[in-house]
Order: C-alpha cells, then structure tokens, then sequence
C-alpha cells in the first residue's frame, strides 16, 4: 500500500475526530462517515452544505446530521465504509510492519497490547464509539514505538502481537455492519449475501431461495412508489418472522430477495418457503390516502440445493431458473415442487 495513502488517510482521521467534538455530534458510525467525507473534501457538495450551516451557526443536530447523511452520503454509504475500514486496516498493516521490523521486547509491551485488546472488547459491548477506536489506534502506535527503543528480543510477543492485531481487525469489520444493512427494510443487503454464501458455501447443507414479488410493477404504476416502498417493507418483515433454525433473508435488489437455509436439506428449505409464500398472501398495507388496503400480494419462489464442489454462482443460477418457471407456471408457488 502506499505511503501517501497511509499518511492522507491518518492524517483524515486525525482531524475527524476533534471536529466531531468541536461541533458536538454524537459519535455514531453516520457521522463519522459525514465529517471523514467532510474533513476529506471527498464531496464538494457536502462541504458546502456542512459550510453553510455552520456560517449560519446552525446547530447540528441529530435529525439534521441524519438528514445530511441521507441526503449527500446515504448512497455511497458502503464506499465510505469500506474506505472508513480500508484506513484503519492500512494503519494496523503499518504496525504490523513495524513490529516486523522491530527485534526487541519488554514485558511491558505484552501487557499494554492487553490492555489495548481488554478496552476494544469493551467498547465492542457498549456500542462503538470510533473516539475509543481511535484511541486505542493511537495507543497501539504509542507502544510500537517504545518498543522500538527497548532492547530486549520479543520473538515470542510478536506472534501475540499479530494475533492481537488480527483480532482487532476482526472487530473492526464487525463494526461496519451498518454498511451491510439495506436502508428501506432492514434487512441484510447484497454485499452481506455474496460474503455469507461465499463462507457458507464452504460447507455442505445449505440452500437458497430466491424470492420475487408477482407484478410488483402494477403495484407502483396503480398505488405509486411510496405504497410499492412500504410493500417491500411489509415483504422483508414477513420473510424475516418466517425465518428460523438459522435462515436469512437477504434483500438481493429491487423486489428480489434471497433467504439462505444453512443446515437444511432441499425439502426443508422448500417447506420455509412455502410458509413465507403464505405469510406474504396475508399482507395488508394500508394507503393512508385513500384508506384502502391494498392486499393479494404474491411472491414465487426458486429453491435450490447446494451440492459439493458446486459454485456458489451456479446455486444462485439455479434457484433463479427454479423462479422463472414458478413465474412462467402462474406465480405465487414455489419452484421445484418436490
Ligand atoms: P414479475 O411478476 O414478472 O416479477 O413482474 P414485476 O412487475 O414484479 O417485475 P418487473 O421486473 O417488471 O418490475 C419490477 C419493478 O420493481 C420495477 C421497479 O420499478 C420496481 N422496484 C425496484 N426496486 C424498487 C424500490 O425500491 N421501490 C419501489 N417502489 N419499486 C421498486
Ligand atoms: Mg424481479
Ligand atoms: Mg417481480
């Protein structure tokens, strides 16, 4: 990686942080995507309107750093996430690297990194707060450095000190979640399904279905877009009630959605979906302008089973073609029918 990216994205880190104090935001993951962006001049749009409100001495409060986010930053939300984990992972292979070059070690050390490892997995357990992240950053940078100046060999630390490292880094992607949620229903989106299938698909036992709603494009062109919004919503909650034994449901795109069943064989997974194909009839959603409610929601379905060897690619191919013919049989079924 190179060196200028390590420096700019450090030195973008560093004043993030004193901002967000200065103007009183809260320290959750949003904002700090809004002031990095901010700090970083990445979207000429954003500054200005930041700058506009701050000439204006308007406070900046939750509602309104929301409002910003969505509305500058919302769709770019994974990009920052992953720069946002792309600079704390250039920063720990930077101590990493010094720890590489260093041959010294102080007992001392060991009990710092544990300490450093002890207050993460606090900060894990009461939310995250990138302030305390960062501090612990700037600590471990802090004790690379005096370990630089021991004298004493550390061979055996910097095997804990790797494991350390790995560990934080592991908490880390954890705490990006928030970029692998689908902001309209909740539910996990593309990114989170092709890494989870990916890493499922190590194992055997497992199985996808592919959902699709029926004509959902009547339901925008008759109802318009907001009651099409609020039927995904009402879809993503039903799918989600219907799951169990460890299934989970995706929202692949537009008004797709996939459910992943670990530990299933085809027959289970068809008689999952089956009850999510009957929990989706009963939707209601109501139209608050007219007060009718719009109801005969249906979805098909495409079930397939993972086999070994098979790529995860074709699983998903397989399913889709399952969900073709349950469109092309009439709809609202699910595909194969045993
Ligand atoms: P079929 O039964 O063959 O699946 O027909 P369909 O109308 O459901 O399928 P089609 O692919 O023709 O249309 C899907 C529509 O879904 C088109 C698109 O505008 C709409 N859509 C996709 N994403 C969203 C969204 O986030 N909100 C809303 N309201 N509509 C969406
Ligand atoms: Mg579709
Ligand atoms: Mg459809």
């Amino acid at each position: 990686m190179a060196d200028n990216y390590i420096e700019s994205s450090f030195s973008t880190l560093k004043q993030t942080i004193p901002m967000m104090l200065k103007h009183k935001v809260s320290a959750v993951p949003t904002n700090y995507a809004l002031w990095y962006t901010y700090v970083s001049n990445e979207s000429p749009e954003l500054t200005s309107a930041v700058d506009a409100l701050l000439e204006n001495k308007v406070p900046l409060s939750d509602i309104k750093s929301k409002e910003l986010y969505r509305s500058y930053l919302a769709e770019q939300e994974e990009i920052s996430a992953w720069e946002l984990r792309q600079s704390v992972e250039a920063m720990l292979i930077q101590l990493s690297q010094s720890l590489q070059d260093t041959r010294k070690e102080t007992t001392e050390f060991k009990k710092n990194m544990d300490n450093c490892v002890d207050d993460l997995a606090k900060v894990e357990r009461e939310g995250l707060s990138i302030e305390e992240v960062m501090a612990l950053v700037r600590n471990l940078v802090k004790e690379t450095q005096n370990i630089r100046r021991s004298t004493i060999s550390f061979n055996s630390a910097l095997t804990d000190a790797h494991k350390e490292i790995d560990i934080l880094r592991a908490k880390l992607e954890e705490s990006q979640k928030e970029a692998l949620y689908d902001a309209l229903t909740g539910l996990c989106n593309r990114r989170y399904f092709d890494e989870e299938l990916a890493s499922l698909s190590i194992q055997s036992n497992l199985c996808l279905v592919l959902v699709d709603l029926d004509h959902f494009k009547r339901i925008n062109d008759n109802y318009g877009h907001v009651m099409g919004d609020l039927v995904l919503k009402a879809t993503a909650k039903k799918l989600q009630a219907t799951c169990r034994d460890g299934a989970q449901a995706f929202r692949f795109g537009g008004e797709e959605f996939a459910v992943l069943v670990p530990n299933a064989n085809f027959s289970k997974a068809r008689v999952i979906a089956e009850s999510m194909r009957k929990a989706i009839e009963k939707i209601g959603v109501k139209d608050k302008r007219s007060g009718e409610v719009l109801g005969d929601i249906t979805a098909s379905f495409g079930v397939a089973e993972f086999t070994k060897g098979m790529n995860p690619l074709t699983l998903i191919e397989t399913a889709d073609k399952q969900l073709y013919k349950a469109k092309r049989l009439g709809r609202n079924r699910v595909m194969p029918m045993s």
